[in-house]
Order: C-alpha cells, then sequence, then structure tokens
C-alpha cells in the first residue's frame, strides 16, 4: 500500500481502460518494420511494471503538500506525466516530454487497487460526467481529440478515420462534435463499422473490399480525403491513407500496430501533404474535453467490464477484436 508525500496523490481505483497500449506493453514492444522490433525496455520501461492509464476513482488520501483535493473526491488521472521541466512540459505538453514517466508506462499504473499519482495536478475533477466512461477519456479520447484537432487544420470536408476501435470510436464522435467535416469511417469488422454509423460515421466502409481506396475518393467529391487519421498505422492502412488523400492533404498517424512502407518522394512536394504524428494529449485538452463530454456532446463507450483477477482475459479479448468501443478493469 503506498503512503503519499509531499504532492503525491494516493487514489482508489474505480475502473481502468484496456488500451490496445497495453498490449503493446504486454508484448514488449513495437513492430518497426524490415524485420526490427523495438523493446520498450530500450525506451525505458523496467519491468515488472503495472500497466493502466485510463484511471479514474476517488481521492483516498493526499500528501501534505497536494492542494485542491480531499479524501472521496471523484478524479481522472491524467497519466502523461512528464518531468516538468523541459520546453515540452514548460509549454504544457507534458505528454510530449523529452523524458516521460507515464502512469501505466513508465511507473506503475491503474490495473491495481490504488495507484500514486505524482502530484495533485496531475487530477481532474469528473462531476457531472459518467465516472468510468470518462475513464477512456484520459488516452482513448484525449489522443483522439489531438488527431481531430491536427486533422482540423485546413479546413476538411471529408475527415477519414481508420480503425473503429477505442481511439477510432472517439474520433469519429470528436470529429462530428468539433469539425464541420462529413466522417468516413474504415475497418475489418462490420459490427465496429456499425457503431462508427451509430454515433454519427456519415459513411462506413470495411476495407476488406479491395476497391476501398476508389470508394473513399468517389465519396470524397472525386478529389480525395482532406484529412486522414490513421488509428492503425500499418502498411496497409498507411498506403490506403496515402492513396486517398487530395491535394493540400492531411496524413495523420496515431497507432501503433507498426510496420514500415515506401514512399514516393515526389508526391509528397507537388500534393504539398502533410503526414504527422499525434501522441496523447496536454492536460489542458483533457480539461477541454471533459466539457465535452458534460455537455453531451461525445459519449464515451464501456461495453464490457472485468474484475481485477481477470485482466489476462480482458487483454486477449482486445487482441481477439472481441471488445466494442472500451472495456473496462473494475479493482
Ligand atoms: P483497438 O484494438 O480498440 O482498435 C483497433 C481497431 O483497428 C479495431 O477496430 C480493428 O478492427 C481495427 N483494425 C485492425 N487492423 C486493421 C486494418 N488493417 N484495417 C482496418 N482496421 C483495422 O485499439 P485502440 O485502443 O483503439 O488503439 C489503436 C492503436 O493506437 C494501438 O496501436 C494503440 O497502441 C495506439 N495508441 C496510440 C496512442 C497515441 O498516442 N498515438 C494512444 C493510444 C493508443
Ligand atoms: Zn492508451
Amino acid at each position: 500500500m503506498p503512503s503519499p508525500s509531499g504532492s503525491q496523490v494516493l487514489v482508489k481505483v474505480k475502473a481502468v481502460g484496456v488500451c490496445h497500449s497495453d498490449l503493446h506493453l504486454w508484448e514488449g514492444g513495437y513492430d518497426l518494420g524490415d524485420g526490427t522490433f523495438m523493446k520498450v525496455t530500450d525506451r525505458g520501461v523496467r519491468y515488472p511494471v503495472t500497466p493502466g492509464h485510463e484511471i479514474v476513482g476517488t481521492v483516498h488520501e493526499a500528501g501534505p503538500d497536494a492542494e485542491g483535493v480531499s479524501a472521496g473526491d471523484q478524479v481522472l488521472v491524467y497519466p502523461w506525466v512528464g518531468c516538468g521541466r523541459c520546453v515540452a512540459c514548460g509549454n504544457g505538453n507534458e505528454n510530449l516530454c523529452d523524458t516521460p514517466r507515464s502512469l501505466g508506462v513508465f511507473q506503475d499504473g491503474g490495473y491495481a487497487e490504488y495507484v500514486l499519482v505524482p502530484s495533485h495536478r496531475h487530477l481532474v475533477g469528473v462531476s457531472g460526467v459518467d465516472p468510468e466512461g470518462a475513464a477512456s477519456l484520459a488516452c482513448s479520447g484525449l489522443t483522439a481529440y489531438t488527431a481531430v484537432k491536427k486533422a482540423n487544420a485546413n479546413s476538411p470536408e471529408f475527415i477519414v478515420v481508420v480503425g473503429a476501435g477505442g481511439l477510432g470510436l472517439m474520433g469519429v464522435q470528436i470529429a462530428k462534435a468539433v469539425t464541420g467535416a462529413k466522417v468516413v469511417c474504415v475497418d475489418l469488422d462490420d459490427a465496429k463499422l456499425r457503431t462508427a454509423g451509430e454515433l454519427g460515421a456519415d459513411f462506413t466502409l470495411n476495407s476488406k473490399d479491395p476497391r476501398t481506396d476508389r470508394r473513399i475518393i468517389s465519396i470524397c467529391n472525386g478529389t480525395g480525403a482532406d484529412s486522414v487519421i490513421d488509428f492503425v498505422n500499418a502498411p496497409a492502412t498507411a498506403k490506403l491513407g496515402l492513396s486517398v488523400l487530395r491535394k493540400r492533404g492531411n496524413l495523420v498517424l496515431v497507432g501503433l500496430f507498426g510496420g514500415s512502407v515506401e514512399l514516393s518522394l515526389v508526391t509528397v512536394p507537388l500534393k504539398a501533404i502533410t503526414i504527422q504524428g499525434a501522441y496523447t494529449g496536454s492536460y489542458g485538452d483533457l480539461v477541454e474535453l471533459l466539457e465535452l463530454a458534460r455537455q453531451g456532446r461525445i459519449s464515451p463507450i464501456v461495453s464490457k467490464r472485468y474484475p481485477l483477477g481477470e485482466a489476462n482475459a480482458a487483454l486477449d479479448d482486445l487482441r481477439e477484436r472481441r471488445i466494442v468501443g472500451r472495456a473496462v478493469i473494475n479493482p
């Protein structure tokens, strides 16, 4: 049982989201392509580590210097903890810190009864929203929000969302809530595409169909998509994204499925396309996102619940694509 010191806060976990990144952590790393595997231990992860970065719970005990929190407060944890001293942290982008200390990755996270949060500054109140749904806002919602903001930079008429999993379904909802674009959603799984349609996607396409690229271009006025957000980011999806992008288009890579693609270099300047990455999001964006949830403009989906003793089953179900939206573990 950890004991909070300084501005640390001990949170009793009510629900923790099961993210595909937990699977990558469990598997030990990422596929960089060309047969190279990047171990998370080469990025500073030290096992054993408790996974879980989408954490909602109640304050159990606050350290002597923690401000503005009291025992019993319902809180969402901002897990993307940085060093607090580098340029990124200084600009409020702790998620892009040079020496990250994220909870559930580099320090013990929420697949546990209690989690030690480094500071009261990494908590957000969750009054007015369903607390279990709020858990997924800390990663799937926040990452999708960052990606949609990047995809919205070229005033898109059409945004293509690739992958209708935990992140992609949030991406569809957020794109409908904060942009004026029509949303085209692509996945391999018809059940997930049906949910995407119910959540507001204007068009849904199963990419098992070899004509998917041509169908997307024809939906997008015959010229192609203004922006593509790839929540899978594997060779097949990245190639699809590049092939449907219109002139001045914007490709936002988010997923960590991995691999590599060959890039036709001349196309990048001739079409003046932008290829960029998005990694989680800032504390300020998490506060904005909770406000969207409070207003009912987005509603995170919790489709399945597991006790802590079934954490392995939860991860297996996610890997086998048996989860729609998000599953949570209730320790
Ligand atoms: P998920 O398992 O809930 O969803 C993945 C979805 O992709 C599923 O619906 C699946 O059917 C679909 N899919 C898989 N392969 C596909 C293909 N070839 N074509 C079309 N659809 C395909 O996963 P998630 O929790 O939404 O996470 C998605 C990815 O994003 C993971 O790699 C995760 O690690 C990563 N991630 C990145 C960040 C970031 O900040 N960049 C944050 C969180 C998660
Ligand atoms: Zn995550």
